[in-house]
């Protein structure tokens, strides 16, 4: 397949040391995963994706216990196009609702207090993170053009890096030129490179202060879900993070029916873990002083079922605390992208920022013609501002991190309708930069690389 012609020049280029069509491996079948390797395949290069989880496809998109509502904006949105991703061909058939904007919900009433569109008319994508992978893997079926081979439920069990082959758990082996960590916030990936790498540090993340844990909800009674209209986001009640979230969702069983009905989520404690457990007796106390009868109002909990309501009581406490960020964002001939490379994100920025990254990923390899070797330490370079904006983003704790949003965006004359730095491209733009340039980023730097035995053990106990 000849390569299409990307915004440079390649022509013009003397230092073009790939003529050939890229072999990209992306370890990871999420969002930053399917999203480089079809942005990768849409500039005329070959991916294959290895994903140890079955294909939604295969299974359905409906996880009663993980399932929430994501929406792609800003970013994200950018990211489609220039990954040359058309948005309505992704929606496929209804696999993600068009996304309008947020809506405020009163908590007792359930009335919409206030619709809040995105700005200029603009529109974006909302279903749940499994929605968006199905979304994808539809994608790349109606496009024969993508050279994009999906395997499923398998690993990668070694790394040749000698070689650039890697062998997957069911006997696959293929070579690479440029391989892709994007299996998400535990990336084994990044820990095979980290721990032969001295200057990639993995650092774990400390929990947050005011970090909010919550549980999934799920309304499933179709004829009582005319309160939620489709492509809003609804915050009830207040504004996230300290109030729940709904929407409603597409979301497919494992024959690819749609069962679209209303998922949210609900903080159920925004404090330090050691009063986790009287949120648990909270939730478990008489229905009628139930944290759940308390933050939904009648209208959306009628949508819901008895046995929903039921087995919330009991279902696991989620939160999106711990995670990692790395002091680069490759190694050898390795990129990390998405939840691999930081996470976890900024609230609600999750899957913008993996769009985001494999964006920048793919568009650097097409501006540099295809060096991996020197196009991996630019890339770098470039992205890592950003990656250093979402860490510091997400890691300071909520009610600073919110009030340093609002008083950076204040600074820069963005910001004039509430705290969230999502709702347009601009002010996450202005915001990003404001806060590179005020240095409020907290990820140690690597040191210079050192030879010294000593010094090795020491890095490696750093990286943990
Ligand atoms: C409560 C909550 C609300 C959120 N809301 C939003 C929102 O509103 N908007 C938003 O944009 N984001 C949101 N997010 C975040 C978002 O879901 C994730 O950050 C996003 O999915 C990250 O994408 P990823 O592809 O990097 O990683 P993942 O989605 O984690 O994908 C990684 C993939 O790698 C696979 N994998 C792992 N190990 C291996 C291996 N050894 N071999 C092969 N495959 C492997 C995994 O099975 C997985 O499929 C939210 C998250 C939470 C917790």
């Amino acid at each position: 397949m000849g390569l299409k012609k990307g915004k440079a020049d390649r022509q013009s280029c003397t230092s073009v040391s790939q003529p050939e069509p890229l072999r990209v491996v992306v370890i990871g079948g999420g969002p930053a995963g399917l999203a480089t390797a079809i942005g990768f395949g849409n500039f005329g290069h070959k991916a294959t994706v290895i994903e140890k989880r079955a294909s939604p496809a295969d299974i359905g998109t409906v996880d009663r216990d993980r399932s929430y509502p994501v929406d792609v904006t800003a970013r994200g949105m950018a990211a489609l196009k220039a990954l040359e991703i058309d948005e309505a061909e992704l929606r496929g058939r209804g696999f993600l609702h068009v996304f309008r904007g947020h809506a405020a919900m009163d908590g007792a009433t359930g009335r919409i207090a206030r619709k809040m569109p995105l700005p200029g008319g603009r529109t974006g994508l909302i279903g749940t993170r499994d929605d968006v992978v199905l979304a994808f893997e539809h994608y790349l079926k109606g496009r024969k053009d993508c050279d994009v081979t999906l395997k499923h439920e398998t690993t990668v069990v070694e790394f040749d890096t000698d070689r650039q082959t890697v062998t997957c758990s069911d006997g696959y082996s293929t070579p690479y030129d440029l391989l892709v960590g994007a299996d998400g916030k535990n990336s084994p990936t990044r820990a095979f490179f980290a721990e032969r790498d001295t200057r990639l540090l993995v650092t774990p993340r400390k929990g947050r202060v005011g970090e909010v844990r919550y549980k999934t909800f799920n309304l499933d009674v179709a004829e009582k879900l005319d309160v939620l209209e489709e492509g809003w986001l609804y915050g009830v009640g207040g504004p996230p993070p300290d109030n729940p979230v709904v929407s409603r969702t597409p979301l497919f069983d494992a024959d690819l029916r749609k069962v679209g009905r209303g998922v949210g989520i609900v903080p159920v404690n925004d404090a330090p873990s050691d009063a986790l457990s009287s949120a648990f007796a909270l939730c478990k106390s008489e229905s009628d002083r139930s944290l759940l009868h308390s933050k939904l109002p009648k209208k959306l909990l009628a949508a819901s079922t008895e046995a929903e309501r039921q087995s919330f009581e009991t279902r696991c406490l989620s939160d999106a605390s711990g995670g990692f960020v790395a002091s680069k964002l490759y190694s050898g001939h390795c990129a990390f992208v998405g939840d691999a490379a930081v996470s976890p994100a900024p609230a609600g920025q999750g899957v913008n920022h993996a769009l985001d990254a494999a964006a920048s990923l793919v568009t650097h390899f097409d501006a540099v013609h295809f060096d991996v070797e020197h196009g991996l330490e630019h890339w770098n370079d470039e992205r890592m501002p950003d990656e250093e904006a979402y860490a510091f983003l997400s890691d300071a704790n909520k009610p600073l991190w919110v009030q340093t949003a609002v008083d950076a965006a204040a600074l820069v004359g963005a910001h004039r309708d509430g705290p969230y730095m999502k709702q347009t491209e601009e002010r996450y733009r202005d915001l990003t930069t404001v806060h590179v340039q005020l240095g409020y980023i907290a990820i140690p730097k690597p040191p210079p690389p050192k030879h010294d035995d000593d010094d090795l053990a020491d890095l490696q106990g750093l990286a943990g």
